[in-house]
C-alpha cells in the first residue's frame, strides 16, 4: 500500500473469512493508535500492534456488519479501551452480531458504543484528528473517517476499487449510497487515497475516471 506521510502510519490487516480490511492506524508522535473495524482474528491484530510498538487507545467502527465489528466489543473489553462509532442507526445490526457470528463462524458479540458518531464529528487518535462523515446507503449508520493532512480516508463498505457497497440488506438504500459517495467522498479531493472495507486501495480520482457504478461517465449516462 501507499504509506501516507508521517505522523500518521497505517497497516492494513485483512481479517475473517470475508478478508475485511481492519486498519491499524497510529500517530508516530505519541505511538498511540486505533484499530478501525477489528472484525475478528484478534490474536493477529494484537500481534501487529505489538510488532509496531503501538499502544491502542480506542476502537473506531465504520458500520455494524459482523466482519467489521463482530469482535470489537470483545477486543474493547480485553484492552480496556472505548469504542467510537458507528452512527446510532446501525444499532439493529450490532444487536444481531451473535446470530450473524454463528452463521458466518466469526466470534460475534453485541456491544454498546461509547460514542455514537454523527456527521461533522471529529475522532482523535494520539495527536491526529479525523473528520467523521455519515455515509448511509450500505447500512443506515455507516460512517467514514477522513484524515485530510494525509489525504487518507477509511471508507468501509461505501466504495471499493471498481465497485460500490451492496444495498440489498435491510435498510440499505441505493440512492443514499450514491449521494454519500458523490456528496461526501468526492469533495475530499481526487488525490485522496482510500482504504475500502475489502480489496485494494485506490484514489477518488481513479474511481471517478473508471468506476462502472459511480464514475463520472456512469453517472452522466
Ligand atoms: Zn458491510
Ligand atoms: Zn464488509
Amino acid at each position: 500500500m501507499t504509506q501516507p506521510t508521517p505522523p500518521l502510519r497505517a497497516a492494513i490487516l485483512p481479517v475473517t473469512a470475508f478478508q475485511q480490511n481492519c486498519t491499524l492506524l497510529w500517530c508516530t508522535a505519541t505511538m498511540r493508535g486505533t484499530f478501525v473495524d477489528p472484525g475478528g482474528d484478534l490474536p493477529r491484530l494484537k500481534a501487529a500492534a505489538a510488532e509496531h510498538g503501538v499502544t491502542i487507545e480506542k476502537i473506531l467502527l465504520t458500520h455494524g456488519h459482523i466482519d467489521h465489528c463482530g469482535s470489537a466489543g470483545i477486543l474493547a473489553a480485553e484492552l480496556g479501551v472505548p469504542i467510537e462509532g458507528p452512527h446510532e442507526d446501525d444499532r439493529f445490526w450490532i444487536a444481531r452480531l451473535t446470530d450473524d457470528g454463528a452463521k458466518y463462524g466469526i466470534p460475534g458479540k453485541p456491544f454498546e458504543s461509547d460514542r455514537w458518531l454523527v456527521d461533522g464529528d471529529e475522532a482523535t487518535v494520539g495527536e491526529l484528528t479525523f473528520a467523521v462523515r455519515h455515509c448511509p446507503g450500505h447500512t443506515p449508520g455507516h460512517v467514514v473517517f477522513h484524515h485530510a493532512p494525509s489525504k487518507l480516508a477509511l471508507v468501509g463498505d461505501v466504495l471499493f476499487k471498481g465497485s460500490i457497497g451492496r444495498t440489498d440488506f435491510p435498510r440499505g438504500n441505493h440512492q443514499d449510497l450514491i449521494d454519500s459517495i458523490t456528496q461526501r467522498l468526492w469533495p475530499m479531493g481526487g488525490d485522496t487515497h482510500f482504504v475500502p472495507g475489502h480489496g485494494p486501495m485506490s484514489t477518488f480520482a481513479h474511481e471517478r475516471a473508471t468506476n462502472p457504478f459511480v464514475g463520472d461517465a456512469a453517472l452522466a449516462a
